[in-house]
């Protein structure tokens, strides 16, 4: 065999594994078909997370004549955004590919597929391995309307020649509010069209109201409740006719409708390598594919799609292969954000997950942070824990608000610890913050007993 592991994919997951599976001593080949860092790096989590900061800048400007300054915002330059973000995201493409040959890996730029089952053909070489991981990722989906090709979706989004005065985003799961968010900071108007009454289905029902309210409260024009009939083209501008028969005109369209596992063409039919009936790698809590040898990780497996599952997996796979560690990632409790303005993040259990297990109490807080009593933004903070009442235990921590995703993080150590109420209660907070209110929630609001209600 040329290597003790073939990776197929540079993104999170097999990135990671590869460059510690080769520090082990293994001898590993990575492929890669278009950009090393694979879709967060290069056309999800970083990019947007720039995109998001930008607007916050414009925000930011606008609150200054609360705290006594005067600030001329002018227009916002797109075209200079997206150059520095281009040239931010090349110097971290480097850095992915400079740690996998600092490691010791073999780097193929090229698609790789597989001819048999320890055989893969890449840039017009077939290589040999005694394991191989399947880490290609997904794609975003556009859904079955007629004229959907009109419309963009995000991988399109980050290179947009001219910022949109005017868009359309389908859908409300986080692509679609964290867009919708960027778009409405940098000056357009957005219209928000999705199916679901509150956007954000599956988060708390009480952090998906006020996620409406701060929608509202950006100048996003939602459209609950609605789905997408067609789009037609009029010369540059689009027309989005919904179920109901409206039509909105608008310069674009975009489709933040969900994502699917990359499976296609890699030939994993004829090696065995069995779909799930999401279309995804079908994988044991191992990682282990249907054939033996061949493991697969990340959004290929359509389970928890997100960056830091991804790379866990795909240390915790090296480990177990080449480092005499074997271990798999639990995907209970992974803390999650949405970087809309403000962001929105959370841990553990929704009250309606927690709830349908047994009692749960409730504590919840809505306020306005200090700064934008100056400010007169008119924006508010939402906090919650969500705490089983039989043994007091925190099973889940939701926030949206200025800094969540940063309080989370915290608070989501304490929750896979098992800290109980009183371990948040006991805990001083740090004044003046609004992450104290977490440890200052004396208040129940209510005791939700979904369990008992349903026998
Ligand atoms: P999601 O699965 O989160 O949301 C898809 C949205 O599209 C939902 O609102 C869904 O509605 C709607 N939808 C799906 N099909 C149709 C249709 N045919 N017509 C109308 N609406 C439709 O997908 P995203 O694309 O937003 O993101 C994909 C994944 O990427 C996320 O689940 C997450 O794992 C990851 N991600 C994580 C981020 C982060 O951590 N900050 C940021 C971006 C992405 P409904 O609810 O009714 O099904």
């Amino acid at each position: 065999m040329d290597f003790d592991l073939f990776v197929i994919g540079g993104g999170s997951a097999g990135v990671r594994c590869a460059r510690i599976s080769a520090g082990y001593g293994a001898r590993v080949g990575i492929a890669e078909e278009r950009h090393w860092g694979g879709t967060c790096v290069n056309i999800g989590c970083v990019p947007k997370k720039l995109l998001v900061q930008a607007g916050e800048y414009g925000g930011w400007a606008d609150d200054a004549a609360g705290f006594g300054w005067t600030i001329t915002k002018g227009e916002h330059d797109w075209g200079k955004l997206i150059a520095a973000k281009d040239r931010e995201i090349t110097r971290l493409e480097g850095i992915y590919r400079k740690l996998l040959s600092g490691a010791g890996a073999t780097v193929f730029d090229g698609r790789a597929v597989f001819i048999d089952d320890h055989t893969v053909e890449v840039a017009g070489k077939r290589v040999t391995a005694e394991k191989i991981v399947i880490a290609t990722g997904g794609y975003p989906e556009r859904p079955p309307v007629p004229g959907a090709e009109l419309g963009i979706v995000s991988d399109d989004a980050f290179f947009l020649k001219a910022m949109p005065r005017h868009v359309v985003m389908v859908g409300s799961g986080y692509i679609a509010v964290e867009f919708a968010g960027i778009f409405a900071a940098l000056g357009a108007e957005v219209h928000l069209v999705y199916r679901q009454p509150l956007p954000l289905r599956g988060f708390d029902q009480d952090i998906r109201e006020s996620m409406e309210e701060a929608l509202r409260a950006q100048g996003i024009i939602l459209h609950p409740g609605t789905t997408p009939a067609k789009v037609e083209a009029d010369g540059d501008r689009r027309i989005l006719t919904l179920g109901d028969g409206t039509t909105i005109a608008t310069d674009l369209v975009f489709f933040a409708t969900g994502r699917r596992a990359n499976v296609a063409g890699l030939g994993l039919e004829k090696i065995g390598v069995e779909l799930n009936a999401k279309n995804a790698v079908k994988v044991d809590e191992h990682l282990r594919t249907t054939v033996p040898h061949i493991y697969a990780m990340g959004d290929v497996t359509d389970r928890v799609n997100l960056t830091p599952v991804a790379t866990a997996e795909g240390h915790a796979l090296a480990d177990t292969l080449f480092g005499g560690n074997p271990r798999s990632v639990n995907l209970r409790n992974v803390p999650s954000a949405v970087f809309t303005t403000p962001p929105l993040a959370s841990v553990g259990l929704t009250e309606e997950e927690a709830a349908a297990l047994g009692p749960v109490d409730i504590y919840l807080t809505r306020f306005t942070p200090m700064r934008h009593n100056l400010s007169g933004r008119g924006r508010k903070t939402t906090m919650k824990l969500v705490v089983d009442k039989g043994t007091q235990k925190v099973v889940g921590a939701h926030m949206l608000g200025e800094d969540a995703a940063e309080i989370i993080q915290g608070i989501a150590i304490a929750v896979i610890m098992g800290a109980t109420k009183a371990d948040f209660d006991r805990t001083i907070g740090i004044h003046p913050t609004a992450a104290e209110e977490f440890v200052t929630l004396r208040t129940r609001t209510r005791t939700t007993d979904l369990a008992k209600a349903a026998q």
